[in-house]
């Protein structure tokens, strides 16, 4: 803490940077560890080279190593491959902020908008093995020292967002809060493709850029992409969150990584038997917060008052008005005490970003994905690459804890793009490769993509065991180039 080094004040501003634990926190000291080694960090280009050269303190250096290691990967071309790119990222969430701190090694121009003022989110994400590697070798246990501690392999959101925040800011991504983006403004004159945002007056909306990454969560989907809906059976998940006081009483308490119907019969009959509770699964993991997930079936719902009427469509069931929401904290809290035993000695709720009990019921009947990954606008002789990543490409059935793994593949194959792109290769067979590549997502699981994490690069033949580059051919992605052609 700024104790320990009262010599420098950039050394303990630093501190205070590295273990800011609110995103204004991050800002707040990254601003004032700029002013006091006098680096301006909209110079991207040499950043975080001039950061290292004036910040000559030890622990900054522990840190310096990860990502100098990162850096030194050949994909990125000595952070050469896109010097020429600028790219607007949508969305400061996991992947928005991974693809950023990719996009940036490769030495582009990177600007992230988040209409969000903070990152608020307790829920608790499952990691795959390469996850927790990648987070590693960024510096993630240098900003969240208890992450991936023994056997843990999950992170609350918001702590993922910090760790992520915290290097895009070291590699000179300009990150702005509060300010939400509208759509794409075309070009006009000299001007290149803008971004409409909102508050209109942000210094963002000048930002000309000629690649767009779409991270905007579930259910956003920029113009010119299409969803498909994968509708299964009636899916009603319920999350809640409640205080970790960190007490060996609650160290003792089990984690529960996935207990599904199917595989433990016994245990959710006599959760039936002895709360009226009735559930498909439930997960628990202990971490910043205690965190449940579990699906819930609807009679239960219906039976314990939760839900007050009964509706065939999904939206209407779930609608704020048909739920009874103190009933909704009293199943979730007994869901939680029956299934680790009452072992955990005082639930109490952790509260939401709206100051509420954290407890939340979403409808998973129907997922989301996009038909394509990317496209190609062209208007007035000027080309724009737009990808989508995460959980607006494909959106994740949280019980089964694929989103962040599958978005942070997605994240390394859109940069593998986007440097196809920053060295000349025609947009065809871009959009071409994107596509051949996209194919594969939905099927990856831990096992049966590479086991080398180490050996995880952007380059997709790192990660995929079997990878077809050219399953399609640029015949099949002439829809996916859309160019004015009275230009
Ligand atoms: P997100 O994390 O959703 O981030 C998208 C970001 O874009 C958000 O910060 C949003 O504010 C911003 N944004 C959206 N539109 C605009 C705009 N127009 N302008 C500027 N910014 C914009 N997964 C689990 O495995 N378990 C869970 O319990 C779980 N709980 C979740 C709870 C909530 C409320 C949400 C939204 C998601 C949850 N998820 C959960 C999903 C998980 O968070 C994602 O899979 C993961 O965060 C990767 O998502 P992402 O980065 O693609 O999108």
């Amino acid at each position: 803490m700024a104790s320990q080094d009262p010599v420098n004040p950039s050394h303990a501003t630093f501190n205070l940077f590295v273990q800011a634990q609110t995103c204004k926190d991050v800002k707040h000291h990254f601003a004032a560890l700029c002013r006091q080694l006098d680096i301006n960090p909209k110079d991207f280009s040499c950043f975080y080279v001039t950061l290292k050269e004036r910040l000559n303190y030890w622990k900054a250096k522990a840190l310096w190593t990860k990502l100098d290691k990162r850096a030194a990967h050949p994909d990125y071309k000595q952070g050469k491959a896109c010097i020429k790119n600028k790219c607007l990222v949508l969305g400061a969430g996991p992947c928005g902020l991974r693809t950023a701190i990719e996009l940036s090694l490769l030495g582009a121009q990177v600007v992230v908008l988040e209409k969000r003022e903070s990152f608020s989110r307790n829920n608790v994400l499952h990691l795959w093995p390469f996850t927790i590697c990648d987070l590693c070798g960024l510096g993630a246990k240098k900003f969240y020292g208890r992450f991936c501690t023994g056997s843990l392999d999950h992170i609350c959101i918001r702590q993922l967002q910090l760790v992520l925040l915290k290097v895009s800011l070291l590699l000179g991504v300009e990150v702005h809060t509060g300010v939400e983006f509208q759509g794409l403004i075309e070009p006009t004159g000299d001007n290149g493709w803008m971004a409409k945002l909102q508050p209109g007056s942000h210094p963002a909306a000048t930002f000309q850029f000629d690649v767009f990454i779409s991270a905007g969560g579930g259910r956003f989907v920029p113009d010119g992409f299409k969803h498909k809906e994968l509708r299964g059976k009636l899916a009603i998940g319920i999350t809640t969150n409640f205080i970790n006081r960190h007490t060996a009483a609650e160290a003792q308490v089990a984690e529960i990584s996935g207990v599904a119907r199917i595989y433990n019969q016994k245990f959710f009959q006599e959760l039936l038997t002895e709360t009226d509770i009735d559930l498909e699964n439930i997960v628990y993991y202990k971490d910043d917060t205690h965190y449940f997930v579990m699906t819930a079936k609807k009679k239960s719902l219906l039976k314990k008052g939760v839900i007050k009427q009964d509706y065939s469509n999904a939206e209407e069931l779930l609608a704020p008005a048909n739920v009874d929401h103190e009933a909704l904290y009293r199943y979730a809290h007994d869901a939680a005490y029956f299934s680790t035993g009452g072992k955990l000695p005082d639930l109490q709720f952790a509260q939401n970003h709206a100051g509420q009990p954290d407890v939340a019921m979403f409808d998973f009947t129907c997922m989301q994905r996009a038909e394509h990954a990317s496209l190609v606008r062209e208007r007035r002789g000027k080309k724009l690459l737009m990808c989508l990543v995460g959980d607006c490409l494909v959106e994740p059935f949280w019980p089964l804890g694929t989103g962040v793994a599958r978005g942070f593949l997605a994240s390394f194959d859109t940069a593998w793009m986007v440097r196809s792109w920053g060295m000349g290769v025609p947009h065809l067979n871009v959009l071409a490769e994107r596509e051949s590549i996209y194919q594969l997502l939905s099927q990856t699981t831990p096992e049966n993509t590479s086991k080398n994490y180490a050996g995880y690069s952007i380059d997709p033949k790192t990660r995929y065991k079997r990878v077809n580059l050219s399953s399609i051919q640029t015949n099949q992605v002439q829809h996916l180039y859309d160019v004015d052609k009275s230009n």
